[in-house]
């Protein structure tokens, strides 16, 4: 979500008439936009603001989930000028021009404006094969490690009319492929498009909105993430069945295996009724494959507990995964509980887990040997002549060959398999 931010905001700066430096040594202007989720997020925007500055920064604006949860307090770094939300980067240009006139030196805007924000931003510029669209941004969940809720704010859906023009206007210059995305994509519920007479105002869930994007020409390929495993419902499960262009794979983070401690976290679901989902989703879907996140070292956490998660893991077999140790932040109802687990702790278990995940992952990898897949070029390899595309499930593939691949679909048949990727030729 930070890169389709990143985006827009230099589409909007470039819409005010600014432009775009080659470098950070021959930009006059600086923006960093910024994540928290996990550790030391302001440290590393000290020294990167550090690294970057130079003679030639007249203004420096710190943008994101860091600007968001430090508010005030980012300007004891005496250089930053302007503090700015993750729903408020529509207002972006006039604080500059504020800045660079001399107006004022700190500017703080943190609101929550996502209706406006999406309002005021200009159509999208430099587009490519592949593209963002955000549909929903925010939580209402509160689960107790995040500050997802806090710096985010709460949960909006985009108007469903919004995000198809949005697409359409993609598609028409050569995007091919769309990943839907939001903090919880599955729980959008935007506005109808259409009102009927006399009819209280419908709202589309995620699978109606699926429905009619898959029917826009020229899309070859949509995604959507992150999802949250309580809203999974049947009808979405079904969506992936019918639906050609939606690829059969779901990142539905679980975050740990053990009851006491997903009930610790809020997650709202116990291992058991995330396993029958899963299940049930195979059984609607059978090419469906699956996707997750992970914390280990919860607050409280036993070695039992830990083992429920690895147990989890092996049984469901993902092709990919994305495991982290816990990780406090502030003002988070995680980060005041007792039990607080020892990092050594945190490192071993992550370790342990990331096995586990690894020996699925490589399973996944190698099942693919002999099957031919189609494959979106995103980027050239490291060996000359070498292409890396993603499979409908996310995994990498490496080709050579001697014509651009980039942006083009292919289909490659698999030869060889490593951990992180498999190799193989692109077949007529
Ligand atoms: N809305 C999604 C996740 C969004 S955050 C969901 O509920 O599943 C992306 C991932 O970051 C989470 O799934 C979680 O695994 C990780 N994460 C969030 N807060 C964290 C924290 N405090 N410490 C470690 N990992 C965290
Ligand atoms: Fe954070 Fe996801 Fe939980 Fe929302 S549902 S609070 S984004 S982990």
């Amino acid at each position: 979500m930070n890169a389709y931010d990143a985006k827009r905001i230099s589409d909007t700066l470039v819409a005010h008439n600014f432009e775009q430096a080659f470098d950070a040594t021959e930009a006059e202007i600086l923006i960093f936009y910024t994540c928290n989720i996990r550790e030391r997020a302001v440290q590393k925007l000290f020294s990167n603001i550090g690294l970057l500055r130079n003679e030639n920064t007249k203004v420096i604006a710190v943008g994101g989930c860091v600007a968001q949860a430090e508010k005030s307090n980012i300007f004891q770094h005496k250089h930053i000028n302007i503090a700015f939300g993750a729903q408020t980067y529509h207002r972006l240009p006039e604080h500059i021009e504020d800045v660079l006139a001399g107006k004022r030196r700190q500017i703080l805007d943190i609101e929550f404006d996502q209706a406006q924000k999406f309002e005021c931003l200009p159509e999208r510029k430099n587009v490519s094969f592949s593209e963002f669209v955000t549909i929903q941004e925010g939580c209402d969940n509160f689960c107790t490690y995040c500050v997802v809720p806090y710096t985010r704010g709460r949960e909006y859906s985009r108007p469903a009319k919004d995000i198809i023009e949005e697409v359409k206007s993609l598609l028409s210059r050569g995007t091919k492929e769309i990943t839907l995305i939001g903090q919880n994509v599955n729980s959008y519920h935007g506005e109808a498009p259409y009102i009927s007479i006399g009819k209280p105002k419908e709202t589309w869930r995620l699978e109606r909105l699926i429905r009619e994007i898959a029917e826009l020409d020229g899309l070859r390929r949509l995604r959507y993430t992150t999802s949250h495993p309580k809203d999974f419902t049947t009808e979405l499960m079904r969506v992936h069945a019918d639906v050609p262009v939606l690829v059969p794979f779901a990142h539905i983070p679980v975050q740990s295996g053990n009851d006491r401690i997903l009930n610790a976290m809020n997650r709202g679901h116990t291992a058991q009724e995330y396993m029958d989902k899963i299940a049930k989703f195979q059984d609607i879907c059978p090419r469906i494959q699956f996707s997750s996140d992970f914390i280990v070292g919860f607050p409280s956490e036993t070695e039992e507990e830990f083992a429920d998660t690895v147990r989890l893991a092996e049984l469901v077999g993902y092709t990919i995964s994305f495991s982290f140790k816990y990780s406090r932040r502030k003002n988070t109802p995680a980060d005041k509980m007792a039990g607080q687990i020892p990092d050594e702790t945190k490192e071993r278990r992550l370790a342990i887990l990331q096995q586990a995940l690894l020996k699925d992952q490589i399973c996944h990898n190698n099942a693919l040997v002999g099957q031919t897949q189609e494959v979106l070029f995103e980027k050239v390899g490291r060996k000359p002549n070498q292409y890396i595309g993603k499979n409908v499930y996310l995994q990498s593939v490496i080709v050579e060959s001697n014509v651009n691949l980039i942006g083009q679909f292919k289909n490659v048949k698999i030869e060889t398999a490593g951990e992180n990727s498999v190799m193989g030729k692109v077949v007529e």
